[in-house]
């Protein structure tokens, strides 16, 4: 098993899960998804083999 990264948000208390592999210019990246206490979610992608994160969608 994988870990899951934590959220770059900054959610602790959130529940991370795979949302799915997006490609994008020949490039695979791992998308997750994040729910929040509530039911608020947000996406964000973590580049495979970067450390860089991106934000796609925010609460
Ligand atoms: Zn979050």
């Amino acid at each position: 098993m994988a870990a899951l990264p934590p959220c770059p948000r900054g959610h602790e208390a959130a529940r991370i899960v795979r949302d799915g592999v997006q490609r994008r210019g020949g490039r695979e990246r791992q998308r997750y998804r994040c729910t929040a206490v509530g039911g608020l979610y947000h996406r964000f992608i973590d580049a495979l083999g970067r450390t860089r994160t991106l934000y796609l969608t925010c609460c």
